[in-house]
C-alpha cells in the first residue's frame, strides 16, 4: 500500500471523505475496496483501479498455535518478516505483532541472523504499518484486535527514525487503529542518537535496550556499534532519557553458553544495574548456528545473583523458533 498515492486520488474530494477513506483502511481494516460500504460505489471503483490495498504475504504457523510468521513481499519485490505472538494470562489477552523496521540489518551483531544479510534499505512508514495491517485484517475476522507492537524485527529501528516514528503516530491515531502509545516499545541495539532523539518526543513509547553484555571488551566482541556506542555512553544517554521522560527502560540480556552467563558477568551487569530504576529481561538465546543457549539451571543462577543484588529481573517467554519466527531469527529462511 501507498499513502501518498491515495492521498493524489483523494486530491479535490472534501474532508469528511478523506477521514471516509481513512476509516476503512485503518478503522475497519478492510482488505478490498469494495468492502469499504461507506464509501460510494464510484469513489470505491476509482481507488480500486489506483491504490492496490492487497498485502503479498505468506503465512507461516507454529504448531504451539500462539505465533504466526508472515513473509511479505514489498511492491519492488524485497521480502521482509513479521510476527504475531498470542499470549494469555489471567490478567489479559495479548496479540503482539513483532515489525520490522528495516530490509536486513547492517550492524552484524554475531548472534543475529538479520545480521548476517546485510541492510538492503530502510521501510517506509506505510511499510512498516502494512506489517500491522496484515495481522489486524486478519485478526478482525475472528472480532480480535492487535493490542501491542514490539520493534523487534528485522533492522535496527533507530536507524530508520523517521519512518518508524511516523508508522507509530499513524497506528496511533484515535480515528484509526488507536493502539496506545504505551503499547509500543521500541528496541534498540545502542544507537545514542536515536535514544536522545526520542527523550525529546511527547510520545509515550517503552524503549529497550539490547545490552547483552555489560563488560565493554565482551560486548564489542558481540555487538559491532560498541565501540562507537560504548556501555557508558548507552547508560549516559538512558539516564537523561528517563529523566526527560519519567519512564523505565528495559535492558535485554540474551544468555550465551560460557560467552556471557558466567556468574562474574552477571556480578558485573548486576553493578551497573543496581543504581538505578532499570529493568533486566533475560532472554533466551534463539539458536542461529553460532552459540549456545544457556542451561535453564545458569539462566536461573544468573537471575538470582540479579534479584539478590536488588535488580528488577524479568525473563522473556520465547516464541516459534520452530518456523524461525523468534527474536534474532528473521532471515528470510522458509
Ligand atoms: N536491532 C534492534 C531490534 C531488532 S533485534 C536490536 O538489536 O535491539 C530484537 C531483539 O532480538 C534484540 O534484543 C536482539 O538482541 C535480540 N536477538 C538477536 N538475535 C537473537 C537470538 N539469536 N536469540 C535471542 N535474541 C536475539
Ligand atoms: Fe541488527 Fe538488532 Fe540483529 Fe544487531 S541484533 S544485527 S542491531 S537486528
Amino acid at each position: 500500500m501507498n499513502t501518498s498515492q491515495l492521498k493524489t486520488a483523494l486530491e479535490g474530494e472534501p474532508k469528511y471523505r478523506k477521514k471516509q477513506v481513512f476509516e476503512a483502511i485503518y478503522k475497519n481494516l478492510i482488505s478490498d475496496w469494495s468492502e469499504a460500504t461507506n464509501l460510494g460505489k464510484d469513489l470505491r471503483l476509482k481507488l480500486a483501479e489506483c491504490c492496490d490495498i492487497k498485502i503479498s504475504a505468506k503465512l507461516f504457523s507454529a504448531k504451539d498455535g500462539q505465533t504466526e510468521k508472515a513473509l511479505i513481499t514489498l511492491a519492488d519485490g524485497l521480502k521482509i518478516e513479521a510476527v504475531l505472538m498470542k499470549h494469555s494470562s489471567e490478567k489479559a489477552e495479548r496479540r503482539t505483532v513483532c515489525v520490522s523496521s528495516q530490509a536486513g540489518c547492517s550492524l552484524g551483531c554475531k548472534f543475529c541472523a538479520t545480521g548476517q544479510l546485510g541492510c538492503k534499505r530502510n521501510l517506509t512508514a506505510d511499510e512498516i504499518v502494512e506489517q500491522v495491517l496484515f495481522f489486524a485484517r486478519q485478526l478482525n475476522r475472528v472480532d480480535e484486535k492487535i493490542t501491542n507492537i514490539v520493534f523487534m524485527g528485522m533492522g535496527e529501528p533507530f536507524l530508520n527514525y523517521d519512518n518508524v516514528l511516523a508508522a507509530i503516530r499513524l497506528m496511533n491515531d484515535p480515528e484509526g487503529m488507536n493502539i496506545g502509545a504505551r503499547r509500543f516499545s521500541i528496541s534498540t541495539v545502542g544507537m545514542v542518537p536515536g535514544i536522545e532523539k526520542l527523550a525529546e518526543e511527547k510520545l509515550e513509547v517503552n524503549l529497550a535496550i539490547s545490552l547483552h553484555a555489560a563488560d565493554e571488551r565482551l560486548r564489542e566482541k558481540l555487538i559491532p556499534t560498541s565501540k562507537k556506542f560504548t556501555v557508558k555512553k548507552i547508560l549516559k544517554a538512558v539516564d537523561d532519557y528517563m529523566k526527560k521522560t519519567n519512564r523505565k527502560v528495559m535492558f535485554e540480556y540474551v544468555l550465551l553458553a560460557g560467552v556471557n552467563d558466567h556468574d562474574e558477568d552477571a556480578m558485573t551487569l548486576a553493578k551497573i544495574m543496581t543504581k538505578k530504576n532499570y529493568l533486566v529481561n533475560l532472554v533466551r538465546y534463539n539458536d542461529t548456528g553460532v552459540y549456545r543457549a544457556s542451561s535453564g539451571n545458569q539462566i536461573k543462577k544468573f537471575k538470582t545473583i540479579l534479584e539478590n543484588a536488588g535488580v528488577q529481573v524479568t525473563q522473556r517467554f520465547s516464541f516459534g523458533s520452530e518456523i524461525n519466527a523468534a527474536c534474532g531469527q528473521l532471515a528470510l529462511k522458509n
